[in-house]
């Protein structure tokens, strides 16, 4: 018999929010999601903000993400974190592999799988990001392009590390452009995920979340959610305001 998988909302915050307006932002959140928001509910503000940000979600059932990470424990590498720091500041999240990442600070499916490993070692959730950009998908390339990040990003995990590893499947063309996939499009590149992760590891991947990202909003989260296939979103503008980001919450909960 397989569980249900337990849907899961991200708030990707990106570059957005001082201190301050970090603290009102979570508390009109949790003015509104407790005491249970009826999904597993991350948020991922920028660094600067981890530590306060976590003092406010202690005890409440809402988590705490990074946004990104170096794979290396320690060392010289001028403005970057590990995932030991990440943790230290109360995260039990962090995003690796975003498109933003990949199109603007040249990261790799290779140093994606690195940081992957780097984040599951250091006791973290990795939320892995993979999606295609619209010339791969206007050429018909999308579900090639999703194999190989895939393989090249993840292929090195055990089954083992499955309950660390979070999935977004967010075509780079639907990213804070206000475009979103279709509930038909986000379905069918769900379904070649899962069915990649079947194929390397077998029974354990039923359990592997996977969330749609791209221009979520609450219009077009109920449609989006009512594809099974969807266990979630990661969200990005919308996470900005409790406004937009609880409803998109409550319509990944059921209702
Ligand atoms: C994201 O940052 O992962 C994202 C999907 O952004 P947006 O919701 O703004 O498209």
């Amino acid at each position: 018999m397989t569980v249900p998988r337990r849907r899961l909302v991200a708030g990707n915050w990106k570059m957005s929010r001082t201190n301050d307006e970090a603290v009102r932002l979570v508390r009109d959140l949790l003015r509104e999601l407790l005491p249970a928001p009826g999904c597993d509910v991350v948020l991922c503000p920028p660094f600067t903000a981890l530590t306060e940000v976590s003092y406010l979600l202690a005890g409440t059932p809402l988590k705490l993400g990074g946004q990104n990470l170096h794979f290396e424990r320690e060392g010289a590498f001028t403005g970057e974190v590990s995932a030991a720091m990440l943790a230290s500041a109360g995260c039990t999240h962090v995003v690796v592999g975003h498109s933003e990442r990949r199109q603007l600070f040249g990261e790799t499916d290779p140093t994606v799988a690195r940081k992957v490993r780097a984040a599951i070692d250091g006791g973290l959730v990795a939320i892995a990001c993979v999606g295609e950009t619209l010339a791969e998908r206007d050429s018909g390339r999308t579900l090639d392009v999703l194999a190989a990040q895939f393989d090249l990003g993840l292929g090195g995990l055990a089954a083992a590390d499955l309950d660390r590893l979070v999935l977004a499947y967010e075509p780079v063309w639907a990213i804070g452009t206000g475009r979103n996939a279709t509930p038909t499009q986000a379905a069918e590149a769900h379904r070649a995920l899962r069915a990649r992760a079947r194929a390397r590891w077998g029974g354990a991947a039923e359990g592997l979340r996977i969330l749609y990202g791209g221009s979520v909003k609450p219009d077009v989260a109920p449609g989006l959610f009512a594809e099974a296939e969807l266990d979630g979103a990661l969200v990005g503008g919308a996470s900005l305001l409790a406004a937009s980001f609880v409803p998109i919450v409550r319509a990944a909960a059921g209702g």
